[in-house]
């Protein structure tokens, strides 16, 4: 069967949400013609700008990578590696590997980890909470600390934004996880026009935010990319909302294809219609935690992460 956009190559991808059979080509073509069109859409980076990329090995951030090589100036783009520090996760081939592949776009590359920027890794502090019997997920200490990491490297080399690799199955389940807790700031934070709440903050963009997750895999795929298909041992082992999400919606898609694509684009509608005014009703500026200088909620005098460790116990590194 000929592929339906070109007519000439053989079609060996169907994509659901369009019902359309694509060749390879065009396939490849379709995602970086999508990521082009959000970007532009919502302004969210110009050419002129430099943009940290996050990119942790998995398939999505090797399409970010692919992708943002093809469409920004190589020379404005600086990738981040961060190793959590999960036993059985992030071994070091990989890294050799990410290096590699950076290397060979021309973009420059930074490998961090927690416990160079902490002093500890992920499973220190999983350990030290389970000791104390506090049932914290790993995900909140890993998800707080890989933000602030980010932020840290990306105000440092004074970059524009900060791109990451988050895909359309990933910002779906962001939204609804807000609407369930009914937490209308974070809600509009996930608006590609969502507020920077601190000067502090590097504005964050998420370029695949309009991409399936299957999509970046095959399109990681396509470009010959190997990337690591082990997944987190905490996301089975500690299951949170976010993974029970994951496989409502996956099976939603599979009844209905293009359900998540019509989420978003609806909830994007609907928050462009009302964001100015929920922004003009927060403060200009979020408070910096007493402990560590880093901004924290309004509500708040000490920020999340420290509350953590201190809940812990451990005498990490504040910076
Ligand atoms: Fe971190 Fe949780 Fe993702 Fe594992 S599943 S890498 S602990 S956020
Ligand atoms: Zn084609
Ligand atoms: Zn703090």
């Amino acid at each position: 069967m000929k592929c339906d956009v070109c007519g000439v190559r053989k079609a060996n991808i169907y994509q659901p949400h369009t019902g359309l059979r694509l060749c390879k080509e065009c396939f490849m073509r379709n995602i970086v013609k999508r990521v082009k069109e959000e970007l532009i859409k919502y302004k969210l980076i110009k050419p002129n700008e430099k943009v940290l990329l996050a990119i942790s090995g998995g398939k999505d951030s090797f399409t970010l990578l692919d992708v943002m090589s093809k469409i920004h100036d190589t020379e404005k783009l600086v990738a981040l590696t961060i190793i959590e520090g999960i036993h059985g996760y992030n071994r070091e081939s990989e890294v050799c590997r990410i290096k590699k592949y950076v290397r060979e776009r021309g973009v420059d590359h930074i490998v961090t980890s927690f416990k160079e920027y902490s002093g500890y890794t992920l499973d220190e502090y999983v350990k030290a909470a389970d000791s104390k019997s506090l049932r914290i997920s790993p995900c909140t200490f890993c998800g707080i600390l890989r933000r602030r990491v980010i932020n840290a490297y990306a105000r440092e080399l004074g970059m524009d934004k900060v791109a990451t690799a988050h895909n359309l199955d990933d910002e779906v389940q962001t939204v609804l996880m807000n609407i369930l807790r009914g937490d209308l700031i974070r809600l509009i934070q996930t608006h590609p026009k969502g507020p920077k709440l601190s000067k502090h903050f590097v504005r964050k963009v998420k370029p695949l935010r309009k991409i399936y997750e299957w999509e970046t895999a095959v399109y990681a795929y396509f470009s010959g990319f190997e990337f690591q298909e082990t997944e987190c041992p905490f996301i089975t082992t500690r299951p949170s909302l976010r993974a029970k999400l994951r496989e409502y919606l996956y099976t939603l898609e599979k009844v209905s294809p293009g359900s998540l694509l019509n989420i978003l684009n609806t909830i994007d509608e609907l928050l462009g219609e009302v964001i100015n005014d929920v922004v003009k009703h927060l403060p200009k500026e979020l408070p910096l935690c007493i402990k560590c200088g880093e901004p924290t909620a309004l509500n708040r005098k000490v920020c999340k992460f420290c509350e953590l460790i201190d809940m812990i116990g451990l005498d990490t590194k504040r910076r």
